[in-house]
């Protein structure tokens, strides 16, 4: 066969910056905490509703999201022109993204905190501007000094993926004082059922006063939808209308709107499930700073702990009994709060360890 010239690409594809993701379990039996999934199946009745919806997989969804739009809207007391639903959170943030900071524009955010931020920026032609955490913390002041005439988007990641972090009220605000108004500042709340500090804000109440703020939530977590892909923002008007023309049509299967819809239904069910996780999150907590472990308090599913170049020898420690956590280069380690019995596993690997 003739040689055949390869599609012209965008010079600059090859070097993105890589969403590297967890990897797969290798079996059911491996006890997975790398990922911040929910480690509960979804509920009987999210199943049956999706059972149904099955039966009609030959027509397209709705795509303007009707009923999940009008019952998230009663739940959250917003309204609904303010509510955009898409592919999980990481599809409207890439949307939000695109909806928002172009070529030449910057967007800003701590480092480290969810690695998908820096792909989707480059991907979309933006500049990501990272500004280190302090003490494991977003340093809002120094995020605020890093604001530029081309800083089109601030990300804050609360609380934060990978250390569990959050920030509270009052900086929160002191930041929003200082940003200016042109600014999109997006609240990436994808843990926000988890949170038990009262000092950390309802990203909701802030947006209310703020046209510059977008919230972003997720059935991935708390509801357990993970696999479905089914998140939202709350953002005002031009924004919110901004981001529907960004998005992909049909991007929220009609599995997951359903799924999405029968959650919000069995709410308090699914709570009932997170304030398990939140007690246990205290006694992994607990547990491992006993055994010598240095772990910041976490607001997520989820605890970090900064071990440096042993992050890895203990992600294989962990491994060889059939635990997946998630190393972070020679940073540290993130692990996911799973069932007690999966903790208990995990907490005896981690006690008898020694780097
Ligand atoms: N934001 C943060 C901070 C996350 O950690 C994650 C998932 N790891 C997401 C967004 C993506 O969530 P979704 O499944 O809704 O795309």
């Amino acid at each position: 066969m003739p040689a055949r010239p390869a599609p012209r690409l965008r010079a600059d594809v090859s070097q993105l910056p890589r969403y590297v993701p967890g990897r797969a379990a290798p079996s059911d039996r491996v006890d997975k905490l790398s990922s911040n999934e929910n480690p509960y199946p979804p509920l009987p009745s999210v199943v049956a509703v999706m059972r149904e919806e099955l039966e009609r997989v030959n027509r397209y969804p709705d795509p303007a999201n009707g009923a999940l739009v009008t019952e998230l809207s009663e739940a959250l007391a917003v309204p609904p022109e303010h509510l955009v639903p898409g592919t999980g959170s990481l599809g409207v943030t890439r949307d939000l993204l695109r909806a928002a900071a172009g070529e030449g524009d910057e967007v800003l955010f701590a480092w480290r905190s969810f690695e998908a931020y820096p792909q989707l920026a480059w991907a979309n032609g933006a500049t990501a501007v990272q500004v280190p955490l302090r003490e494991e913390r977003h340093d809002l002041e120094a995020m605020a000094d890093a604001v530029t005439d081309r800083t089109r988007v601030i990300i804050v990641c609360n609380p934060n993926n990978p250390t569990g972090t959050a920030v509270h009220r009052d900086e929160l605000e002191h930041l929003l004082d200082r940003v200016p108004g042109d600014v999109l500042v997006v609240l990436d709340e994808a843990y926000r059922e988890f949170v038990d500090d009262p000092d950390v804000p309802d990203g909701i109440e802030v947006y209310r006063e703020r046209p510059n703020v977008a919230v972003l939530r997720t059935f991935s977590k708390a509801y357990g939808l993970a696999r479905l892909r089914v998140g939202y923002a709350v953002a005002h008007p031009p924004v919110a209308a901004a981001l529907r023309a960004c998005a992909v049509p049909f991007g929220v299967s009609g599995l997951a709107q359903a799924a999405a819809r029968a959650s919000l239904n069995a709410e308090s069910e699914l709570l009932e499930r997170v304030r398990t996780l939140v007690d246990e999150r205290a006694r992994v907590t607990r547990t491992l700073r006993a055994a010598g472990w240095t772990v910041p308090d976490s607001q997520a599913n989820f605890v970090w702990s900064r071990l440096g170049s042993q992050a890895r020898a203990f992600t294989d420690a962990c491994e060889a009994a059939g635990i997946m956590v998630r190393p972070f280069g020679d940073e540290g380690v993130r692990i996911t709060i799973g069932t007690p019995e999966a903790n208990d596993r995990l907490l005896k690997i981690a006690s008898d360890w020694r780097a």
